[in-house]
């Protein structure tokens, strides 16, 4: 169904949500788990700069409203102890309602729990809709897995979290691309920085 366009909102909303994004090493492990759950499912790999865990999906926003998100990261951000932790991912697993793949933990560090749970209460404050359903933290290996698998252990990895991203999902048809709007990271020795992110894209 086609927009009318609103004089009040000008511009197109963006699909947007709160992630982690790993570094290039733990990026690789992540390709390597997942070409081996590719060998065994099928389906389609996400492609190696895509690879994430979202913290809190919101979906479509106006222009207008970006600020405010600007706002609950910034708030959340400035709280360094809250995004600097090791997160674990020593789990496979797949979901049969939405055939995907995926990397998880055995245990979620409380700090990660933290953090999606002051985003939450910040957005919730800020007017935003926000997820009900406890957080399950993975990284989407495959989407539209022809096969399941059986949760199981695989080797760890552990990703070195030290900041979370704001990041809007660009749909087209090799599948969504990210790019990343802000990001804030726990600086060294003081305040968490509130870095503006010159225009990564995945
Ligand atoms: P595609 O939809 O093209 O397969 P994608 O799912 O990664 O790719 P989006 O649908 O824009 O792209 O979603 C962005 C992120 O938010 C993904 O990690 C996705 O799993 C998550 N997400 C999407 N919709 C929801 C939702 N309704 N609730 C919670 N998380 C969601
Ligand atoms: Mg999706």
């Amino acid at each position: 169904m086609a927009m009318k366009p609103d004089p009040a909102a000008p511009g197109k909303p963006s699909r947007v949500f709160f992630a982690l994004w790993p570094d290039a090493r733990v990026a690789k492990r992540l390709d390597e788990l997942g070409a081996e759950a590719h060998a065994e499912c099928a389906g389609r790999p996400t492609r190696r700069e895509t690879l994430h865990l979202t913290l809190a999906f919101i979906g479509d926003v106006s222009p207008q409203r970006l600020a405010e998100l600007i706002a609950v990261g910034n708030e959340v951000g400035n709280d360094v102890e809250a995004t600097s932790f090791t997160l674990r991912l020593d789990l496979l697993g797949s979901w049969r309602h939405n055939r995907i793949v995926w990397a998880g933990a055995q245990s979620c560090p409380a700090p990660l729990a933290g953090l999606v749970e002051r985003l939450n209460g910040a957005l919730e404050a800020a007017g935003f809709a926000v997820e009900r359903r406890p957080f399950a933290p993975h990284v989407t290996l495959l989407r539209k897995a022809q096969m399941q698998v059986s949760t199981r252990c695989v080797d760890p990895i552990d990703w070195p979290v030290d900041g979370f991203a704001l990041v809007e999902s660009v749909q087209s048809s090799a599948g969504a691309h990210y790019r990343t709007l802000r990001e804030w990271r726990a600086g060294k020795g003081g305040e968490g920085a509130d870095r503006r992110y010159a225009g990564k894209s995945g």
